[in-house]
């Protein structure tokens, strides 16, 4: 896999259009809806794929700069409280997710993940079953199912 993934960065537009969706999600779920908190999750519902502190960070950097702690910070917080998901990617980075996509508003719910190995993006499978009748040993109850698809994406098909 390479190192660098590619950047996807965010239009303005599409960071923009999402800032109603991203407030009214924060207006029901936080004390204090902070500017870095609405530009944060406007920016990850803007995204299709999976994003790291870093590309929130970068796609952020043209029209509404945030230091990195705080992207750290927001992303860790938006996961706290059911906003957001994460996913560890093959390198060992967190990547983050709105619950499900077009459906922001919705907490974390049980999913399969798709990763690529060309541009290294993960992308949430949102109709993709991951209820199956595994057989696990006696005294083995599980509480989740990690499902995670590998190959190529749409993008680089
Ligand atoms: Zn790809
Ligand atoms: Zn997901």
């Amino acid at each position: 896999m390479k190192s660098t993934t590619p950047s996807r960065k965010t239009s303005r537009a599409a960071y923009l259009a999402h800032i109603p969706a991203a407030e009214a999600a924060l207006r029901g779920k936080a004390d204090r809806v902070t500017q870095p908190r609405v530009a944060i999750l406007a920016c990850l519902m803007s995204m299709d794929h999976a994003a790291s502190h870093f590309d929130v960070a970068q796609a952020l950097a043209t029209h509404h700069p945030i230091d990195r702690v705080t992207v750290y910070r927001v992303l860790e917080w938006l996961v706290e409280k059911g906003i957001a998901h994460r996913i560890a990617g093959d390198d060992r980075v967190w990547r983050f997710m709105v619950g499900a996509p077009r459906a922001p508003v919705a907490t974390h719910h049980q999913h399969a993940h798709f990763t690529c190995t060309d541009c290294g993006q993960t992308f949430c499978l949102d109709d993709v079953p991951t209820k199956f009748d595994f057989k696990l040993p006696s005294g083995f109850k599980p509480a989740e199912v990690d499902l995670k698809f590998r190959g190529r994406c749409s993008h680089c098909a």
